[in-house]
């Protein structure tokens, strides 16, 4: 009988809470727990929710909710004295008020496996002789149930027809998901070959998404120690969040031990079992996360038996039963399927395949990763190409100079490739510039368009061709699939500062941008090395600062660029790193939750995708230039312009206000005023410059002429090589450019973290800046 059955008055005692694992904790942390007894205080039909007395409370629960926890009436005991012969155990009847010892302690398990896994022999080997054969009426696929005893619970076993996944495809898959969704085994146990364990784990990861208990019977483990292939079984389970229990059905050896781990679980008393969520790749979490959002006022209403998280991506999917469950318990399901079919479209677009397709490579890639971490394959084992190219790509000794051979020519063809549009875009800008100054009569206009606007927004735009290359590259790495097999390598070394191997992609994705970079932190399950994460990567030189290391590195280092391009880079790296270690020391303790780092699948990513993503960033960078870097240009313009009639410009005074910070770091007040400026964004340093060393120019000399060229008022030179590199070690390390800090109060949901990044970070950049200014200049 379901606890929605029992009318107002009447009482009953808890046999079950069925459901996935998160509801059942939370019902029964209300106090509905086996052998309570529960009264009903009013149970009005059509009226949600039922309010019922339990422990001597009053709580109110859904309908649904009660559907799902099955009673026994209040003249139980009665039935159940004489019932539990074997084990010598009376109970006393019509001992009202207090809960009963129920009998028998019952757990009902479903073995779910793909075909030829083991099952049928498990079931056997576990039931023995007690074994009814039975079918299910109107089906044409059948499942076997049978009994036994163990440890003093009866168990209550289906041998589930074999399936490969919970798709609603064929008769088998819906059969199992039917079990799943009405029968409800207090736990699954979900039987894998471990002769082929990639394709058996599939399944799996759709059965961690349901939540329900669950434990891996890891079946036909003589095959795999025979093959010589090893498996490390507990860092598996503790990736999968599922005990696995390796066992061989066929001699029923371990059998004893699968049970027990079956009852820690279904006791809640097992150290393993957690509910982990797999990562289906940011395109797909976040759209499962808006659909989340957008679903709110109906999430209470779903159905119980599976996670929400379960149903929102198969009804994101367009799995038809989903659908239907859905459709029966949202009242405004309608309004949510137009807010999927939007969101379905966007991934299918973004990511150029059909959704299904998408999550299935997403498993798959998680799968891929486990494995690589816990699983040495043995000879015979065939293996796929992908595996084949990872067993070197990330291999824990080549891994390495493959992986900065690819960084080091990402760099080159940056540099050496972008340095032919770039001149092409300077000599168009030169030219403009001559031809406005020509026909424009002097006067302020003239003034602002050539040295404010041209010189500005043009002293950045120059730079667009080393940025679209740059995004090429990063984006290349993403699409094939080459960015998640980083994570492995730096496995080790991101331990040695306190973090893990995949807080290393949203770090080089920060190369490109830091904002894109703070976003992908996301995919990291660990709050504390999340945060980690998100704080450092402002630290990792984004695009948009290396118009000033060109600027500068040309105009003071023209013989060793190179080296200086790539120290500073270091720098910014060793920052990142001593600060990982730092706050890992301070202010998080260790945390190691492990978690998979995924390896999807290999692709080639088209010319046209690759274009498209890079397209897509460099749009980014042009909308920046037309808006807040022309904004910025006309503004420090007019500052540097006017007042005309005085000594000092405004600018020259807001120069002069910060100069005393910047002298120990041998930065001209034109220096700071750049500085101030970047804060906006980190091009506007450039084109800040730009704008302050336009003028006066006679305008045939390009900007880093006029930077080492002698001051007219001084006679020496305002910069040199020590203040150079000073400047561009501050302008990487100082305070995140607005765009980062709005995604760093984002990702981290809190404002101190931004004021911890602009105070913590502007600090640090002083105090680099001065020891490389200090020692560079005693050579
Ligand atoms: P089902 O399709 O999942 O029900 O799988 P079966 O129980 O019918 O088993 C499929 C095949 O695997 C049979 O030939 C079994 O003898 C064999 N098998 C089952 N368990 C084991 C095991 O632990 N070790 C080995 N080597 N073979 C097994
Ligand atoms: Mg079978």
């Amino acid at each position: 009988m379901k606890l929605s059955d029992l009318q107002t008055g009447q009482a009953g005692y808890i046999i079950r809470v069925s459901g996935h694992g998160g509801f059942r904790r939370r019902i029964m942390e209300m106090g509905f727990v086996r052998g309570q007894r529960v009264e009903v205080i009013l149970n009005a039909p059509l009226k949600d929710p039922i309010k019922y007395r339990v422990m001597g409370y009053e709580v109110s629960l859904r309908r649904g909710e009660a559907q799902m926890i099955e009673v026994a009436g209040d003249n139980y005991e009665l039935r159940i004295t004489n019932y539990d012969k074997d084990n010598g155990s009376t109970t006393v009847a019509g001992h009202r008020g207090a809960a009963p010892e129920l009998h028998p302690k019952r757990i009902e398990i479903a073995l779910v496996g793909n075909p030829n896994s083991g099952k049928s022999s498990l079931y056997n080997a576990l039931s023995g002789g007690h074994e009814h054969v039975g079918n299910y009426g109107g089906v044409t696929v059948g499942a076997k149930r049978g009994t036994f005893r163990h440890a003093g619970y009866e168990f209550v076993i289906y041998d589930l027809p074999g399936t490969y996944a919970l798709s609603p495809y064929t008769p088998e898959e819906l059969f199992v998901r039917r079990h799943l969704t009405e029968q409800i085994p207090d736990v699954i146990v979900n039987v894998v070959a471990a002769s082929n364990l990639e394709r058996n784990l599939y399944l799996t990861t759709e059965l961690v998404d349901i939540a329900q208990d669950m434990v891996i019977a890891l079946n036909m483990y003589d095959e795999l120690t025979a093959s010589g292939a090893r498996l490390d079984a507990v860092t598996l389970e503790t990736l999968l969040g599922t005990p696995v229990v390796p066992v061989v059905a066929r001699d029923g050896r371990r059998l004893d031990k699968l049970l027990d781990t079956i009852i820690e679980v279904y006791e809640g008393r097992n150290a393993v079992s957690r509910h982990i969520h797999i990562n289906h790749g940011p395109v797909i979490e976040s759209a499962v996360a808006e659909l989340r959002r957008a679903m709110e006022p109906d999430l209470e209403h779903f159905p119980k038996h599976f996670s929400r998280r379960y149903l929102l991506l198969k009804f994101l999917e367009r799995d038809r039963e989903v659908e239907a469950q859905l459709a029966a318990a949202c009242p405004r399901h309608d309004e949510w399927a137009a807010v999927r079919d939007t969101l379905t479209a966007r991934v299918e677009r973004e990511l150029g395949e059909d959704i299904e397709t998408a999550i299935t490579d997403e498993k798959y890639g998680f799968i891929a990763g486990a494995l690589r971490e816990t699983f040495i394959p043995g000879k015979q084992e065939r293996r796929s190409a992908t595996a084949a190219i990872d067993a070197v790509v990330t291999h824990r000794v080549w891994g390495f100079p493959l992986f900065f051979f690819l960084m080091w020519a990402m760099f080159e063809l940056t540099f050496r490739v972008g340095e032919h549009p770039m001149a092409w875009i300077e000599r168009g800008v030169a030219w403009l510039g001559s031809l406005v100054g020509h026909i424009m009569p002097p006067g302020p206009l003239h003034d602002l368009l050539v040295d404010g606007i041209i010189g500005g927004v043009g002293s950045v735009i120059v730079f667009l061709p080393n940025i679209l290359i740059l995004f090429l590259c990063i984006s290349f790495m993403e699409d094939s699939g080459y960015m998640a097999r980083t994570a492995f390598i730096m496995d080790k070394v991101m331990h040695r500062i306190g973090l893990h191997g995949k807080s290393f992609i949203p770090l080089v994705m920060g190369f490109g941008c830091n904002v894109p970079g703070i976003m992908a932190a996301r995919a990291i399950e660990s709050r504390s090395s999340r945060i980690i994460t998100v704080l450092i990567s402002p630290f990792i030189s984004c695009s948009a600062r290396l118009p000033i290391y060109i600027l500068l590195v040309g105009a003071f280092f023209p013989a060793s660029a190179s080296l200086v391009l790539i120290s500073v880079y270091v720098v910014g790296i060793l920052v990142a790193a001593a600060t990982a270690l730092v706050m890992r020391r301070t202010m998080f303790k260790a945390d190691d939750t492990p978690f998979v780092m995924e390896l999807p699948p290999y692709r080639m990513p088209t010319l046209r995708t690759s274009l498209r993503h890079m397209w897509d960033k460099g749009g980014q960078y042009l909308r920046k230039m037309g808006g807040v870097i022309l904004a910025a240009s006309i503004v420090v313009w007019a500052l540097s312009y006017y007042p005309r009639e005085a000594q000092h410009s405004y600018l020259e005074r807001a120069g002069l206000a910060v100069a005393p910070l910047m002298r120990p770091l041998g930065i001209p007040w034109e220096g700071g005023v750049a500085l101030v400026a970047g804060v906006g964004a980190k091009e506007i340093t450039v084109s800040t410059l730009g704008v302050l060393y336009a003028e006066g120019g006679n305008g045939e000399e390009d900007l880093p002429h006029r930077l080492t060229a002698p001051d007219p008022a001084t006679g020496a030179p305002d910069w040199t090589p020590a203040s150079a590199l000073a400047f561009m070690i501050f302008a990487l390390l100082y305070f995140p450019c607005l765009a980062a800090l709005a995604a760093i109060r984002k990702e981290t949901g809190s404002w101190r973290w931004v004021a911890l990044s602009v105070i913590y970070n502007t600090a640090v950049a002083w105090l680099v800046a001065w020891a490389a200014y200090t020692v560079m200049s005693v050579f």
